[in-house]
């Protein structure tokens, strides 16, 4: 049976695209003739009552922004069953049916527990520039992120260059290395150092001596902040190589800033195809991409399983520094 009233919400950090989606599904809603719901500031809002119903006009001049308009927040009450009861009662007196998640890995297994003890329908869409979600290859807002550290590193490039410096670029990811793999080969990073990959600071730094004597002017080295700290890092390497060594530190910038045209349209794609689904009864599954193709993934496998870096991307990135 069709549902006559969804809600959605955006939950954990915020990602360029999240707007994109959720602007998809208010107005695929709308479009099939059932009532949207918006849930205010994540899961918090879900469990403190701060719910509005939505019209297509609430979701214009929005595609082109970064954030969340809905807001986003860390719950800890929604970490609780009776946190997840007060949320699902919250829902079910404006007779919400169904929910569509925007969210990273905490958020989607947030939503399983709520399915698992409610009943509640879930959709799930993978909203986090980590993408670190399992059983696909995207996650909305990663596209942009890995733009944005990529125009950084381009900035970067042009002062070590006039210096002969060695620069070290912290990003995000404090246990995956995508992010950081995938920017670092985009924005030709000598190193790339990962949560996931083993790293001996005694070698790199012995082979960036012998580069720089044989005549190189700049270095770029991307670590990702679960490899550790980049200011840390930066000051072995200084000590070891005597070469003038900088580090930049990205922080927030990372999450900020216009959506690519990727993430716009593959988040209102998926935005479309998350409406839909939880409108006609599905539940229980998280649309995104892999290989190019639209894949619904249950929602259980993939809080359960964990994703773990392209070991091609890993070889890769060696090859070609
Ligand atoms: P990002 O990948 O950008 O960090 P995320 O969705 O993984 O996003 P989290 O802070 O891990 O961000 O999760 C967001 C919210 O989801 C939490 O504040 C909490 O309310 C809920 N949540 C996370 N993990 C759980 C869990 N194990 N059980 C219940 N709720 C959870």
């Amino acid at each position: 049976m069709l549902k006559k009233a969804i809600a959605v919400v955006t939950s954990g950090g915020d990602s360029p695209g999240m707007n994109a989606a959720a602007r998809a599904v208010v107005r695929t809603a709308i479009y099939e003739g059932v009532d949207v719901y918006g849930i205010h500031n994540g899961y918090s809002g879900m469990v403190h009552d701060d719910i509005e119903k939505l019209t297509t006009r609430s979701v214009s001049d929005l595609i082109q922004r970064g954030g969340t308009f809905l807001g986003t927040a860390r719950s800890k009450s929604f970490m609780t069953p009776e946190g997840r009861k007060t949320a699902f009662e919250n829902l079910r007196k404006r007779g919400i049916e169904g929910l569509v998640i925007i969210g990273g890995d905490g958020s989607l297994t947030g939503g399983s527990l709520l399915s698992k003890e409610t009943g509640m329908p879930i959709v799930g869409l993978p909203g986090t520039i980590d993408n670190d979600v399992w059983g696909m290859d995207y996650t909305i807002g990663c596209d942009t992120a890995c733009n944005t550290i990529v125009d950084a590193i381009n900035k970067l490039r042009d002062t070590a260059s006039a210096h002969r410096r060695i620069i070290l670029v912290e990003v995000m990811g404090r246990h995956s290395g995508w992010l950081a793999m995938m920017s670092g080969i985009a924005g030709g990073a000598e190193y790339i150092l990962v949560p996931e990959v083993a790293y001996d600071l005694e070698e790199i730094s012995c082979e960036l001596k012998e580069m720089y004597e044989a005549g190189k002017r700049y270095s770029i080295i991307v670590v990702a902040e679960g490899a550790g700290s980049a200011v840390e890092i930066g000051k072995i390497i200084r000590e070891k190589t005597e070469i003038d060594t900088r580090v930049s530190v990205l922080g927030h910038i990372q999450r900020g800033g216009s959506p690519t045209v990727e993430d716009r349209i593959k988040a209102s794609m998926l935005g479309e195809k998350a409406a839909l689904a939880i409108i006609s009864g599905v539940s229980d599954v998280v649309y995104s991409f892999n290989e190019g193709q639209v894949v619904g993934v249950n929602l259980f496998e993939a809080v359960n399983n964990t994703k773990t870096l392209d070991p091609e991307l890993v070889r890769l990135s060696r090859v070609l520094a």
